[in-house]
C-alpha cells in the first residue's frame, strides 16, 4: 500500500513577515507549490497551549476552557481532530518539543508520542528532526503531528524580529527542510504558527500577536494559490481532516479551506 500520509507542521510564535527579513528557502518553497495566507489570526489569548487546543478541536478557548499554558479538563469536552482520525481508522502519532502538549488528545488515540521538552535549547528543534526522521517513515502514520518550538524561545529571549530570533527562524527553516525531503510525493503538509510576537512576549490581541502564516502543499492542493478568504486556528482541523478524507465533527466550528483545494473534497 502506498503511504499518503498528512502532516502538521507546527513553528511556534513564527511571524509572517519573518519571511522578508530572514532566509527561509523551504518555507518559500511550500509556499511557491502550495497554497497558503500570510495574513491568519491566531485566537485569544495568543498564547500556546490555549491554541493548541483552539487547533485541535476547532473551537474557541471560550468553548474548550483552557485559557492558559496551564492544562486542565476541558470545560464542555469534544473530539478533537486526533479523536475524529482514530474513529476513521487513521493513525496518528505527535512528535513534540515542548511537554505541555500531551494532552492534545485523550489516552489511548495516538498510536506513538514523542516527547523531547527541549525548547529551551537552540539545537531543540534539530534533535526533534532527527527524531522525525527517525520514527515517520517507519511508523508511516496516516497523520503526523509535529511541534517545533524553538523559534517562539528565541522570541522570548533575543525579541521577536531581532537578530537573534530570525537567526532560529532560519535555523528551523533548515529542520522543515529535512522534514519535508523525507517525505513521499503524495504527502501533504500544513505548517502554521500558533502566535506572533512583540517585544519579548504575546497573548495580546494585537496585529504582531495575532497574524500567522498558514501554508498548505500537496498533490491536491493548488500551486502558488494566495488564499483570499479569511483563515483562523478554527480552520486547521477541518481542513486536515479533508485532506485525511473525513468529514469534521460536527462540534467543530471552523471549516476546510476549500478554497486551497484544487477539487472541493465531496462531504462523505
Ligand atoms: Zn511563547
Amino acid at each position: 500500500m502506498t503511504w499518503n500520509p498528512v502532516l502538521f507542521v507546527m513553528i511556534d510564535g513564527l511571524r509572517p513577515d519573518v519571511r522578508a527579513a530572514a532566509t527561509l528557502p523551504a518555507l518559500d518553497g511550500l509556499i511557491a507549490r502550495g497554497a497558503s495566507t500570510l495574513r491568519a489570526q491566531s485566537t485569544m489569548p495568543s498564547i500556546t497551549l490555549p491554541c493548541h487546543m483552539t487547533i485541535f478541536h476547532s473551537v474557541p478557548p471560550a468553548r474548550h476552557g483552557i485559557t492558559s499554558n496551564n492544562w486542565q479538563p476541558m470545560a464542555r469536552p469534544l473530539p478533537g481532530l486526533i479523536e475524529q482520525a482514530k474513529a476513521h481508522d487513521k493513525r496518528s502519532i505527535a512528535i513534540y518539543n515542548w511537554e505541555p502538549l500531551r494532552d492534545l488528545s485523550r489516552p489511548e488515540i495516538l498510536e506513538f508520542a514523542w516527547c523531547r521538552n527541549a525548547i529551551y535549547q537552540a539545537d531543540g528543534d534539530d534533535i526533534l528532526t532527527d527524531a522525525v526522521l527517525q520514527y515517520l517513515p517507519n511508523l508511516q502514520p496516516d497523520f503526523a503531528f509535529i511541534y517545533l518550538g524553538t523559534v517562539d524561545t528565541a522570541g522570548h529571549y533575543y525579541g521577536w524580529m531581532s537578530d537573534g530570533y530570525l537567526r532560529q527562524a532560519e535555523r528551523v527553516d533548515g529542520c522543515l527542510a529535512r522534514i519535508l525531503a523525507a517525505l513521499p510525493p503524495s504527502a501533504h503538509v500544513l505548517v502554521h504558527a500558533d502566535h506572533g510576537g512583540h517585544d519579548r512576549s504575546h497573548g495580546t490581541d494585537m496585529p504582531e500577536d495575532m497574524t500567522i502564516p498558514w501554508v498548505v502543499a500537496g498533490p491536491r492542493i493548488k500551486q502558488g494559490h494566495v488564499i483570499t478568504r479569511a483563515v483562523s486556528l478554527l480552520d486547521t482541523a477541518p481542513t486536515l481532516a479533508a485532506l485525511l478524507d473525513m468529514p469534521p465533527h460536527k462540534e467543530w466550528e471552523g471549516t476546510a479551506v476549500t478554497e486551497a483545494f484544487v477539487q472541493v473534497t465531496p462531504e462523505t
